[in-house]
């Protein structure tokens, strides 16, 4: 093999040679990857695609003395290092241009402690591998709505979905972390151990180290949810909207409904004449009697038009995947988000006036409901940051072709900055790349300030920044 020109972290180019390759690749369990190696093309591709990065090395763990070598490796030659856990993230951050990528995809071991019910989750995990494994005992940990995001990103920046609103975040689920630190080290994370670095990872995501596994608190869910979709006529969509914000906030934590305003898939269910048009989707999943759920849920299926709806009983593992092929991978994504302060009637008109103009099939507006245990706990008791706005607004762009690139983002932009005067901070892992003001965003003036500090101490020299980067001020 030749020498390898990467890139380094001080914007330049550091030449790495054929012996201090070979030398790194014989104390690595992995496998290592540059250009020209069979399979680099595939290890290097992530969810989004509008990143067509080319790092020129990838290094694929199979434990966590695989990440330890890798991390040394990376530091000591000054190589820039992204960390890839499920490679979701719409921002693109898991892959560098040119540097060093740590690849935790082959790090996906779940074991479930079903007596005390906490399971311990690779790295690399993504959800539907928790699912896989914790629904033998009936149990699932709090996290995201699509089986194929990684744990990883996930957790560490918050993690919500159907269950967070009866059982907390992900962050508020965690009970400890195993991590490989900037210096090579490997140390516990947890209210115990390494208390400040425990904080910082619960919302600051993977700036501090990378975590080879977690162990997570489970909920006793069962196997089967009484869950459902049930689709509105769009031309409905400002009368709907305005019943759902007050009648979801009424609900008990253990109902989650939230809305999407879409084309209507070619859902089963839908007749076909809808399929294409405009719909408010409204998920729901309900964790109890599903007598009383049938109740709950009625007044929504008759507030205006439904005009098809799937409800019923649902495996579990079979929900929690449902919303996959929406999302697969390889199609060019430009997520803006808010978190906001209600879905006031001007909030609900810039919705609608945007959501009437969706440049392209894929587009989804997304509006899940966040109250419940997130809000319950104290603000600062971990890094996730904003934990009062009732809903989020997910304004995810998605499209095939560089072509439309202009129109979509354009239009992403434009509905960002109409409803910017609705928003009460943002979700950092909602965010795209949009420079250090909007990431601390994602936080209160307190808890940036001890993120800095907890960076200073765990990674004073920003070898992790390839994320929603908090410098450190030392
Ligand atoms: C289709 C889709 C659906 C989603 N649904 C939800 C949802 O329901 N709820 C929700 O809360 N979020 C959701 N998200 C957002 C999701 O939380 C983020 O995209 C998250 O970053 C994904 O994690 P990942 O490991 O797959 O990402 P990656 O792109 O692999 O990683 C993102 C960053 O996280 C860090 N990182 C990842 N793994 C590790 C690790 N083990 N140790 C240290 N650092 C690490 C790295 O800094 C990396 O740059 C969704 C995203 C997508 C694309």
């Amino acid at each position: 093999m030749n020498p390898i020109t990467m890139k380094n972290n001080d914007n330049g180019q550091t030449v790495v040679t054929e012996n201090q390759i070979e030398e790194f690749q014989s104390n690595f369990r992995g496998d290592v990857f540059h250009a020209g190696t069979h399979g680099y093309d595939t290890v290097r591709k992530i969810w989004n695609g509008m990143f067509d990065k080319k790092p020129a090395l990838v290094a694929r763990c199979v434990g966590t003395s695989d990440v330890i070598r890798a991390v040394n490796f990376g530091r000591e030659n000054n190589l820039e290092m992204s960390v890839k856990g499920g490679g979701h993230n719409s921002a693109g951050t898991a892959v560098t241009d040119g540097g060093l990528m740590i690849d935790l995809s082959l790090m996906r071991r779940v074991t479930v402690d079903k007596e005390n019910k906490i399971a311990r989750v690779d790295g690399g995990c993504l959800l539907g591998d928790v699912d896989y494994e914790t629904q033998l005992h009936g149990l699932a940990v709090s996290g995201g709505i699509v089986s194929h995001t990684g744990v990883g990103g996930l957790a560490l920046g918050g993690g919500f979905g159907w269950i967070s609103r009866k059982h907390g975040l992900s962050v508020d689920n965690m009970i400890s972390a195993e991590v490989v630190t900037a210096k090579g080290e490997f140390v516990t994370a947890s209210a115990t151990e390494n208390a400040d670095l425990f904080w910082g990872i619960r919302g600051g995501g993977g700036n501090f180290g990378i975590v080879t596994a977690f162990k997570f608190k489970c909920a006793e869910i069962g196997t089967e949810v009484y869950s459902g979709l049930i689709v509105k006529d769009f031309s409905n969509a400002q009368e709907y909207m305005r019943f759902h914000r007050e009648y979801v906030r009424s609900l008990p934590d253990e109902m989650t409904v939230w809305m999407v305003a879409r084309h209507a898939p070619p859902l089963p269910f839908l007749p076909e004449t809808v399929h294409g048009k405009m719909v408010v989707i409204v998920p729901f999943v309900w964790l109890g009697d599903p007598a009383e759920g049938e109740k709950l849920i009625r007044p929504i299926q008759e507030k205006t038009e439904t005009l098809g709806q799937h409800v019923g009983m649902t495996p579990w593992v079979g929900w929690q995947a449902g919303f996959d092929g929406l999302v697969d991978h390889g199609a060019r994504n430009y997520w803006k988000s808010h978190h906001l302060k209600d879905l006031s009637d001007p909030c609900i008109d810039a919705i609608v006036e945007f959501a009437a103009k969706l440049p392209s099939q894929e587009c989804e507006v997304f509006i899940p409901h966040m109250e419940g245990a997130p809000s319950h706990a104290t603000e600062g008791e971990t890094a996730f940051a904003h934990r009062s706005p009732p809903f989020v607004l997910n304004i995810h762009t998605r499209w095939q072709e560089a072509v439309d690139d202009e129109k979509c983002l354009q239009w992403a932009r434009d509905f960002h900055e109409g409803t910017q005067p609705f928003a009460q901070g943002v979700y950092v892992n909602f965010l795209s790349q949009e420079g250090e003001d909007r990431i601390k965003e994602a936080y209160t003036d307190t808890v940036w300030e001890r993120l800095v500090d907890v960076k200073n101490t765990w990674d004073p020299q920003n070898l992790f920044h390839m994320n929603q980067n908090i410098k450190p001020s030392a």
